[in-house]
């Protein structure tokens, strides 16, 4: 592509000393981006061909406005034309696409818009995000009746050299049938198809429900529950998704924890907002982890998470149940243990 596509014609506004500055258009035909300079009326002086394909026509001349249609496009360029730096991420409504919009405040009055086209790898996602979702779907069916089978043979006294393979089959199944839960999980939480209903409630009786569900897990391998939780903390949240958090949170702890450790769950008032803790006394993360282990699949001790069974999907939900309910999460982790928690805004 030659690197003057076409000559910059004069806005039909104020007198652009610097639209006819050959440097900038230089500068913006450079850009790896679509990107235009703006000036007051949220006009185009100067813009490179890459934006000028993105909006269908050429954009010197004329206003933000009308090159898109798009007035949250035009609000963030009339603020950055006001002094204040803007990014957006918008639909342009003419042309169905969706664009990440930075705006930013340059000398004499002036403004440059930077757009980056997202559909693509926004459809990307949705197609990623469908298939995950679809697929998980349809192994529920299977991986029931596998399950169903192995549980049923396992009741006939089979013989001592099947028993093993029958008790793996039980084992790894149960395994692919939390896999395939939680992947359908985590797509209807990143697809917005998890109702996330915000009330106001007291957060005690939710953290004593969520123990009660652990319970028996932690008396298998010898574990002290305790909770230390104020009666009258009241919490502005989704209670469903609260108890789902922490049930994940004190799994983990129970499943990282030697046998005879302690797992703690405290609240702790913080002026605006209430902070759960599920305290235990593992092995602890080590910190170049601690910033990753919420991603999904992503494991601190691979092969040993891997073997007890989990999904490596655990802490990707709690991150999105609590980022759906404007809620935060967090790990402090040492030798002595972790301490996972979660900050709900308060009432
Ligand atoms: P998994 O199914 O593997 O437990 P998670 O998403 O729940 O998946 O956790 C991600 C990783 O974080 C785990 O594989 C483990 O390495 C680490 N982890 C989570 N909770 C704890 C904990 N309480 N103590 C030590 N490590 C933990």
């Amino acid at each position: 592509m030659p690197l003057f596509r076409r000559a910059v014609s004069p806005p039909q506004t104020a007198a652009p000393a610097v639209a006819t500055d050959p440097s900038l258009q230089v500068i913006l035909e450079a850009f790896p981006q679509p990107a235009g300079v703006l000036e007051m009326g949220c006009r185009f002086v100067a813009s490179n061909a890459m934006l000028d394909d993105l909006l269908h026509g050429r954009t010197v001349g004329r206003s933000v406005l009308q090159a898109t249609r798009s007035d949250e496009l035009n609000d963030a360029a009339a603020r950055a034309l006001g002094g204040w730096a803007e990014r957006r991420e918008l639909t342009l409504p003419a042309e169905g696409k969706t664009v990440q919009a930075v705006a930013s405040p340059l000398p004499h009055g002036r403004a440059l818009l930077v757009l980056r086209d997202l559909t693509a790898s926004k459809r990307a996602e949705t197609v990623r995000r469908d298939f995950i979702a679809n697929a998980s779907h349809e192994l529920r069916t299977p991986v029931a009746a596998i399950a169903g089978a192995a549980e049923t043979l396992l009741g006939m006294q089979a013989s001592e050299e099947a028993k093993p393979f029958l008790e793996m089959i039980a084992r790894q199944v149960a395994r692919l049938g939390r896999l395939t839960s939680d992947l359908l999980d985590l797509s209807r939480l990143e697809s917005g198809q998890w109702p996330i209903e915000l009330g106001t409630y007291e957060i005690a009786p939710t953290c004593a429900g969520a123990l009660e569900l652990v319970r028996e897990r932690a008396k298998v391998k010898n574990i002290v529950l305790g909770m230390d939780v104020a009666p009258d903390l009241c919490v502005r949240a989704d209670l469903r998704a609260v108890e789902q958090i922490l049930v994940n949170l004190l799994d983990n702890a129970i499943k990282y924890t030697p046998e005879g450790g302690r797992v703690t769950l405290l609240t702790d008032g913080a002026g605006t907002h209430v902070i759960v803790s599920v305290l235990d006394t593992g092995p602890g993360i080590e910190p170049r982890h601690q910033q990753r282990i919420f991603e999904r699949f992503y494991r601190a001790d691979g092969g040993r998470a891997r073997a007890d069974g989990g999904s490596g999907l655990g802490l990707a939900i709690v991150k999105h149940l609590a980022q759906a309910q404007g809620a935060e999460v967090g790990v402090e982790s040492g030798r002595g243990g972790s301490r996972f928690w979660v900050r709900l805004p308060a009432t």
